[in-house]
């Protein structure tokens, strides 16, 4: 069953950076960030029960640094009880399969996202035009390549649970991907956010490699939807949440996070929309 799973012939190391790379940001006491190359993981401990999860994978070639990270968080041989992910692109299961092998623990993803990693469907082809920042211009060489997770992905709860995770709850938001999700935590309004707002200038390497905080739509090389971007970005800030970590740069929190929200909810056009691209409506 292992020898079955496998990336897309497409899949390899991504040569970009930042200074936030390999360094980890205790947001909350039990929500843990931490920097691979140009994305954020997140590992989520229950205080309760001391089982933990981690959500999304990293960049290619990243699982022996993420195994680590595990390891010296919490213990030699710890592993998670599962890997939730927001979303399946190729900077978010860069190192799932070695990480599914080692750990021999399950995936969950919304039913949307299931295509690109069963081996079904590639993503679409990112889109280079969308912006002039030389992250926007490497996108062609990202993969997309659907990826073989066999047995090991499930479909996360419908009732919008998520395991192992008992306070949060899933919720959908595609544009950026069919089946984005962010997770959301009422008792503190904490948020996951994913891709669905991003607080960097994502196209940007210059603002990429500073980590400058800037709110951001989705990264817009890879978001294939911009109506349903829009819409789930609202959906989010209709949450007001208090404190936010996503998909790529810094967590943002309290007044900082909700003006920004707002800011980006009123000004979608100037701040998220793409001015050229393929996938514009
Ligand atoms: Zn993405
Ligand atoms: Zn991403």
């Amino acid at each position: 069953m292992d020898k079955d799973l496998r990336y897309g012939e497409d899949y390899q190391f991504i040569p970009a950076t930042s200074v936030g790379s390999g360094i980890g940001i205790e947001v909350l006491a039990d929500l843990y960030q931490y920097t691979i190359q140009i994305v954020n993981i997140v590992l989520y401990s229950n205080p309760s029960t001391n089982e933990f999860v981690l959500i999304d994978a990293g960049m290619p070639k990243s699982a022996d640094e993420i195994i680590s990270v595990v390891e010296n968080r919490f213990g030699f041989n710890a592993r998670p009880k599962a890997i939730i992910l927001t979303h399946g692109h190729f900077d978010h299961v860069g190192g799932i399969i070695e990480l599914v092998k080692h750990w021999d623990i399950p995936v969950y993803a919304h039913p949307l996202e299931m295509p690109y990693l069963t081996g079904k469907q590639n993503y679409p082809a990112p889109d280079p035009t969308v912006d002039s920042g030389l992250v926007a211009k490497m996108s062609p060489i990202f993969p997309t390549e659907a990826i073989q997770l066999g047995n090991y992905i499930q479909a996360i709860p419908a009732d919008g649970t998520i395991p192992f995770m008992p306070d949060f709850r899933w919720i959908h938001t595609p544009g950026h991907a069919p089946g984005h999700i962010s997770l959301f935590r009422e008792s503190d309004r904490a948020l996951l956010a994913g891709d669905a707002f991003v607080t960097v200038k994502q196209e940007s390497l210059y603002k990429v490699l500073t980590q400058q905080k800037e709110i951001s739509g989705p990264p817009r090389y890879l978001t294939t939807d911009w109506q349903a971007a829009r819409a789930s970005i609202e959906k989010l800030e209709a949450l007001k949440p208090a404190v936010a970590i996503t998909g790529h740069g810094l967590p943002m929190k309290g007044m900082e996070l909700t003006e920004n929200l707002k800011k980006l909810v009123n000004n979608f056009e100037e701040i998220a929309l793409p001015n050229e691209g393929k996938y514009l409506n």
